[in-house]
């Protein structure tokens, strides 16, 4: 099903429009000068929404400062005190995130509706495992309960007329995650945020996420996307950017080619790929690079690189499009490459 449009401050979400990567602050948004700063660190990673809690007054008028020093669209991510949100709103939030069962009652939720209306900007309502009503979770399938609680919730949503709304139903199974998506696409006409709640951390994190996401995608289901790790709000949006990238769904990310090390490495071929992994972080360029542990397998391996090392006995082979230029020292050979690679992406 085509879904919705939404506009979520410069950006919009859903119908043929890219898909949009997201991330949520980790540091309370009263503490405006860091979340600055964080801000300005994830964009230049790729983020596209910035969702941030708001705990209590402070950083609900925080959002009058945030929002008139940054173009990201933030998000203002509350529960349980609606007047919150009405402040949020009336301070620039782009967008709310809220889980309707626990904003205070149908009156409240008619005035941050109301509001929100008055001042055009989309809700994101979201319906995660923990926060599925009593009644459904003894349902026999959890995908059921998911689309159950979601009808109901739609249905106040309906009664007042607002339908400029993103979805999500979040589970920490990643199978259940695909299933619920799979019928919320099926079945409603808004937009949706695809992500695995509680994944977990690091590459544990990713992968559980990557079984659900990776699917979903493939069958053209999402229209933003969040990788939730227990790790800072950087990773997620790299992690988010190279599951677009690899699924060809984003442009301008570098590739990096890298061998996993054998018995014929003799060179530090772990640290040098850290290395150069960090300095294609923010470098907004298509470009293959290679880093091979031998010269035997290394230059025929990643042939189609645009640059790369193979490494020897304590040196490497620098190459450029499969062609060996020449053998340098590890520090010289990776000082090299990183001055390559910033001269390929200026002439791009
Ligand atoms: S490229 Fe060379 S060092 Fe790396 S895994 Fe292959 S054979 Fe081993």
């Amino acid at each position: 099903m085509k879904k919705n449009v939404v506009r979520i401050g410069n950006k919009l979400l859903g119908g043929d429009n890219p898909i949009l990567i997201q991330t949520m602050a980790n540091i309370k948004t009263s503490r405006v000068d860091e979340i600055l700063e964080m801000d300005k660190d994830l964009s230049e990673l790729g983020n596209d929404l910035l969702r941030l809690s708001v705990l209590d007054e402070e950083d609900a008028e925080a959002f009058k400062y945030l929002t008139s020093h940054t173009s990201t669209p933030l998000i203002a991510d509350i529960h349980f005190n609606y007047l919150f949100a009405l402040k949020a709103i009336k301070n620039g939030a782009a967008a709310i995130r809220i889980n309707p069962g626990n904003i205070g009652g149908e009156d409240k939720l008619a005035r941050v509706i109301d509001l929100a209306k008055r001042k055009g900007i989309p809700m994101r309502i979201g319906i995660n495992s923990g926060s599925l009503p009593t009644s459904q979770v003894s349902k026999k399938s959890s995908v059921e309960a998911y689309i159950d609680t979601l009808k109901d919730t739609l249905r106040v949503f309906d009664k007042y007329d607002y339908h400029d709304l993103v979805l999500s139903l979040k589970s920490s199974d990643p199978n259940i995650t695909y299933q619920a998506y799979k019928r919320a696409y099926e079945e409603f006409p808004y937009p949706l945020h695809i992500g695995v709640t509680e994944a977990g951390e690091g590459y544990l994190g990713a992968l559980k996420s990557s079984v659900a996401l990776v699917p979903l995608l493939r069958e053209g289901i999402g229209d933003t996307i969040r990788i939730s790790l227990s790790n800072p709000p950087r990773d997620e949006v790299i992690a988010c950017k190279h599951l677009l990238k690899d699924m060809g769904l984003r442009k301008n990310v570098p590739t990096l080619v890298s061998c996993p090390t054998c018995g014929r490495t003799q060179v530090d071929l772990m640290k040098t790929v850290k290395i150069v992994e960090k300095h294609l972080e923010k470098i907004n360029v298509d470009m293959k690079i290679a880093i091979m542990g031998c010269p035997v397998n290394g230059p025929g391996e990643a042939k189609d690189a645009d640059l790369g090392l193979a490494g020897g006995v304590d040196s490497f082979l620098f190459f450029k499009k499969g062609k060996a230029i020449k053998s340098m020292r590890e520090d010289e050979a990776v000082k090299y490459l990183l001055e390559q690679i910033d001269l390929l992406a200026s002439k791009s």
